[in-house]
């Protein structure tokens, strides 16, 4: 692949952009006023007024750039929080800006090396800003005719009809096209048309053209560029994509429609290589831009000493992301050294981190969390129910707690009830047992397990 072929494109972004991190979508920021003082309740962020504005603080010091290299430690006891700050300040940060999120024993379990992983996270969540400018042929059509040898019964010979507003030339898009029209069971003659505004289409729901002629699943897939409507346009278009999905559109082994299923493999060094040159001339020439984000790293004690050198190392790149780290450690060992340190991290690891802790929440606090989850899932509740809820997440955990919501109200669906109340609790309660429960559980019955 020759660094002029690098391949970005907008659309990628949206499809690989689903929100995994449910749990946290009433998260719209960290809360604060302009003195940087936490509202009470504000942007679905409650209490833990010291850790937000310690964020906050963060943050201003990043968009001055003032914090280039810099790294940020979320210290505190499970469920209060980290998370959830982490994901304000990436939402703080604008839409834009990149979120990646990993926990630090995930490391051990993926198919590849751990700096390998580790890579993949820094570029997930390294943005980089791309301004085009496109010629848009308002209402120019590009035909794509398909022609299979009939198989299975399905009549594969179908006519893809595109508008295109902007084209974009990737790699497996055919095959991806071919695919999404045999699921379709494209029959002869069939027309599948585009939204002239949005380019989309509307059938299969993405949009993009090829032109050039593709062979794929023995198809034969001719794309023809039908003649140039009357309109043409220059548009400036901007969008934002991360290095990681650069790198995984332009990988040759994977391939566009790895992204789909996350499992992206190796990347060899030489698509990251040329890809960073290309990146490095867009910006030179103004075409682009660095969007640091935010790369979230959960359970950090759980990284070894050699991913924390990479870590010291990753940091000091010029495009290097807002690193926060999390962990629920006290004084422990080093992975891969006898060494014992504050959270298990190395001291010169350490020594760059500001550190943040959080605090368990109080009864009051909980229950305004909940409140906010009840709504954000659209579940009515009665005022008992979310009092018992309340003293359970108070006695349990607060994470415990939000996921009885769901499951109370599908148990509410279930008796045809509109309002969950405190016998949809109690049900759920007593089927889903909480961590103490479970602990206490195993303690009285430890002989019928296996150790
Ligand atoms: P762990 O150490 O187990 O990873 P954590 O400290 O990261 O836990 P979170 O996952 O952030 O905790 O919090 C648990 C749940 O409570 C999440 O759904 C989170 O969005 C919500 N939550 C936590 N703190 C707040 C807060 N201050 N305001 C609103 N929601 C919160």
């Amino acid at each position: 692949m020759a660094a002029a072929d690098v391949k970005v494109n907008a659309e990628v972004r949206d499809l690989t952009r689903i929100e995994r991190i449910g749990a946290h979508s009433h998260i719209r920021g960290l809360g604060l006023d302009d003195a940087l003082e936490a509202r009470a309740v504000s942007q679905g962020m409650v209490g833990q007024a010291k850790a937000r504005k310690a964020a906050g603080i963060i943050l201003q010091m990043i968009k001055e750039g003032k914090i280039a290299g810099r790294a940020m430690l979320l210290a505190g006891q499970p469920g209060t929080g980290k998370t959830a700050i982490a994901m304000g300040m990436a939402k703080a940060l604008g839409e834009e800006t990149p979120f990646a999120m990993m926990t630090g024993s995930e490391i051990f379990s993926l198919e590849m090396s751990k700096t390998e992983a580790l890579t993949q996270a820094f570029r997930k969540a390294i943005g980089v800003r791309i301004k085009e400018e496109t010629e848009i042929i308002e209402g120019e059509v590009v035909e794509i005719e398909i022609d299979r040898p009939e198989s299975g019964g399905v009549a594969k010979t179908g006519r893809l009809t595109l508008k295109t507003t902007e084209m974009e030339t990737i790699y497996d898009l055919g095959q991806k096209m071919i695919e999404s029209l045999t699921k379709e069971k494209v029959t002869s003659g069939d027309v599948i048309t585009i939204d002239k505004a949005s380019g989309r289409i509307t059938k299969l729901g993405r949009s993009f053209a090829r032109s050039r002629d593709y062979d794929a699943m023995g198809a034969s897939t001719k794309f023809v560029q039908c003649p140039e409507g009357e309109l043409q346009k220059r548009k400036e278009v901007v969008h934002v994509v991360t290095l990681h999905e650069i790198d995984v559109i332009n990988s040759r082994t994977q391939g566009f429609l790895a992204l789909f299923s996350g499992d992206t493999g190796e990347i060899r060094s030489e698509v990251r290589e040329q890809i960073d040159a290309k990146v490095a001339e867009w910006r030179e020439e103004g075409k682009a831009e660095i969007v640091p984000g935010v790369l979230f790293i959960d359970e950090v004690h759980m990284l070894d000493i050699e991913c924390f050198s990479f870590l010291n190392r990753a940091l000091e790149n010029d495009m290097a992301p807002i690193l926060v780290t999390a962990t629920n450690r006290g004084i422990t060992r080093i992975r891969g050294t006898q060494y014992r340190s504050p959270h298990g991290v190395p001291i010169d690891l350490l020594d760059r981190l500001l550190i943040i802790s959080t605090e368990p929440y109080s009864e009051k606090e909980i229950r305004l969390i909940l409140d906010i989850r009840c709504e954000e899932e659209d579940v009515e509740m009665s005022e008992d129910a979310k009092e018992l809820l309340t003293k359970i997440g108070f006695e349990t955990s607060l994470r415990y707690s939000i996921q009885l919501i769901t499951a109370a109200a599908i148990v509410c669906q279930r008796r045809k009830g509109t309002e969950v109340d405190i016998e949809d609790i109690s049900k759920v309660y007593s089927m889903f047992v909480d961590v103490k429960r479970s602990t206490q559980f195993l303690i009285e019955y430890q002989e019928q397990y296996m150790f």
